[in-house]
């Protein structure tokens, strides 16, 4: 497998039918905003929205038994993990929901260790610390696995006031085993709007202190998405907000410009332009990675506006890692 990932050429964008319009224009006829894909450098699927919690502001809205993204299976992921690896894929990720309830998470982690480095989102909590053992066999793989573990806030009573009782503790427990046992862990935060960031940061970096993991865990830091289906009234991002206020270099940071994520609904296995537009079939680009590449992503949805204000990013692969930014300076 070559380092580099394979460059993608561009192809006309085809978006036929009724929501032509809308796809390629906001209501004031203005063109939208869009990326060009220039690569495929991480690769995610979603394990489905079926999770052992149900917090209210999941921006999957994952819950127990949830089928609005289903669970996937070693079959139906391998075809993707394969045509990955043919296109020089460096990162593999996974999210859900909750991916360690999947019955065959461990096999598809076999495999997808072969390939490149793994990341996997978690709530770490009971399905996780069960499944520790029948992750150890693979620590031989030739590839690391890394962990992701929410920690909303960095205090037991706001983190389990939507997670529920108990749920902190057993999160940061889960921290602990994964770092004693020498997995690479990070944190996955909330950000308030207007929240001083030092502030919070150095909240974080205390806890961690607390629980005697490494004082350079990465934190990463999310907006509020909103739940999926909503529509929050955001600006509209046009073709000239992405040229006056984003260079070419931001541009290429945001996720549809390196990723994809891989989802399986109505019992087909589909390719969506990011981790953060599932409840949108507009940004379904077709059922092979191949079919995907190179089309131009319109940023039509409202987590689009995310990207654009926040950087906001799922990613914290080594060398395509991409932090949430200060926010763009606008008038919006
Ligand atoms: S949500 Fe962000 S990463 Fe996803 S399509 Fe919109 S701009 Fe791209």
């Amino acid at each position: 497998m070559s380092d580099a990932p394979a460059r993608i050429a561009p192809r006309p964008l085809v978006h036929d039918g009724p929501a032509r319009d809308d796809w390629l224009y906001t209501p004031l006829g203005e063109p939208r905003g869009y990326i060009e894909p220039h690569t495929l450098a991480e690769l995610w699927f979603h394990t489905g929205t079926a999770c052992n919690l149900a917090c209210p502001f999941c921006l999957e809205g994952s819950k127990p038994g949830d089928r609005r993204i289903e669970r996937v299976t070693f079959a139906d992921v391998l075809p993707f993990l394969d045509e990955a690896a043919a296109l020089g894929v460096r990162q593999l990720s996974f999210t859900g929901g909750e991916p360690f309830i999947i019955k065959d998470l461990v096999r598809i982690l076999h495999h997808a260790l072969a390939i490149a480095p793994v990341l996997i989102l978690t709530n770490g909590v009971d399905a996780l610390p069960r499944r520790l053992p029948s992750l150890r066999a693979l620590r031989a793989r030739p590839h690391p696995l890394a962990v992701r573990v929410s920690l909303d806030y960095a205090d037991a009573a706001r983190h389990d006031a939507g997670r529920g009782a108990g749920n902190f503790a057993k999160a940061c427990r889960t921290l602990q085993l994964l770092h004693a046992e020498g997995y690479r862990v990070s944190v996955a935060r909330q950000m308030a709007a207007g929240e001083d960031r030092a502030r919070v940061e150095g909240d974080y970096r205390r806890l961690l202190r607390d629980l005697s993991l490494p004082a350079d865990v990465n934190i990463v830091a999310f907006p509020d998405f909103g739940t999926p289906g909503a529509q929050p009234v955001v600006p509209h991002v046009t073709r000239t907000c992405m040229t006056t206020y984003q260079t070419e270099a931001m541009r290429r940071e945001f996720m549809c410009a390196y990723s994809k994520m891989v989802v399986k609904i109505g019992g087909r296995m589909r390719v969506y332009a990011c981790t953060l537009v599932d409840d949108d079939p507009a940004y379904d680009q077709g059922g092979t990675l191949a079919e995907s590449l190179g089309r131009r992503v319109m940023l039509r949805h409202h987590r689009c506006f995310a990207c654009f204000k926040f950087g906001a990013s799922c990613s914290e692969a080594q060398g395509i890692e991409v932090t949430t930014r200060p926010p763009v300076a606008t008038n919006s």
